[in-house]
C-alpha cells in the first residue's frame, strides 16, 4: 500500500494505516488528514481525539485499543485539502482503494468491525440514514467469517450529525455496544 500510486497523488503522499500485530478488531474510517500523514498514524488529529474520547468512555485506553484494533480507511492516502478543509475521497479514489480494503479484511479477519463515518458505513451496511444505524449492532459475514459491526459517526468537528445534541443518545448507545463487545457480551 505504501508504494501504491494508483490515484496519481502528489509525490510524498502515501498510505497511512495502523499496526498489524495480530489484531482482533478493525476500524475503517474515511481517509487520513495532514496530521495523520505527518505522524504516519490514522486518527492522530482532532477527529482522532474525539474518537479516542468515545473509546475511553467505552473502557479502552488509546494505546491498548490500537494494539488490538487495526485502524485503516476507505482511502488510505490523504486526498488533499479544499477551501472547506480536507477533501472527501471521490468515487474513483474509493474504487481504486477498494482492493486494498478487501485484502486488509481477508488478512485481519476481524471479530468486530467499526465503520466510522458515512463512507465506511455505506460500504458495510448500505445506504441508510445515520440515525437508523448508529447505536445498533449488526452481524455480517465478511470473507466467510461472522463479524459484529458497530458503526460510529465521523468524529470530525465539522460533522453536523455528530455535533447535533439530539444524536448524543445514539452515540452513547454505540459506545455502550463497543464496551459490551469487548467484554464478549
Ligand atoms: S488511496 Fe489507495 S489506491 Fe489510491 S494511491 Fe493510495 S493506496 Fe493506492
Amino acid at each position: 500500500m505504501k508504494r501504491c500510486r494508483k490515484c496519481g497523488l502528489p509525490e510524498g503522499v502515501s498510505a497511512v494505516f495502523g499496526c498489524f500485530d495480530a489484531p482482533r478488531w478493525m476500524l475503517v474510517g474515511q481517509a487520513p488528514g495532514k496530521k495523520e500523514v505527518a505522524l504516519g498514524r490514522p486518527f492522530a488529529g482532532a477527529a482522532g481525539r474525539r474518537l479516542f474520547q468515545w473509546l475511553t468512555e467505552a473502557g479502552f485506553e488509546e494505546q491498548q485499543f490500537r494494539s488490538f484494533c487495526y485502524v485503516t480507511a476507505m482511502m488510505k492516502c490523504f486526498p488533499g485539502s479544499g477551501e472547506r478543509g480536507d477533501l472527501k475521497p471521490n468515487r474513483q479514489q474509493v474504487a481504486n482503494c477498494a482492493p486494498w480494503l478487501e485484502q486488509e479484511l481477508a488478512s485481519v479477519r476481524p471479530e468486530v468491525l467499526i465503520p466510522v463515518g458515512q463512507l465506511a458505513i455505506e460500504r458495510f451496511l448500505g445506504k441508510a440514514r445515520l440515525g437508523e444505524l448508529i447505536g445498533r449492532r449488526f452481524r455480517h459475514s465478511i470473507s466467510g467469517r461472522a463479524v459484529t459491526l458497530i458503526p460510529l459517526p465521523h468524529p470530525s468537528g465539522a460533522s453536523a450529525w455528530t455535533n447535533a445534541p439530539e444524536n448524543r443518545k445514539l452515540i452513547r448507545r454505540a459506545i455502550r455496544l463497543l464496551a459490551e463487545a469487548a467484554s464478549g457480551r
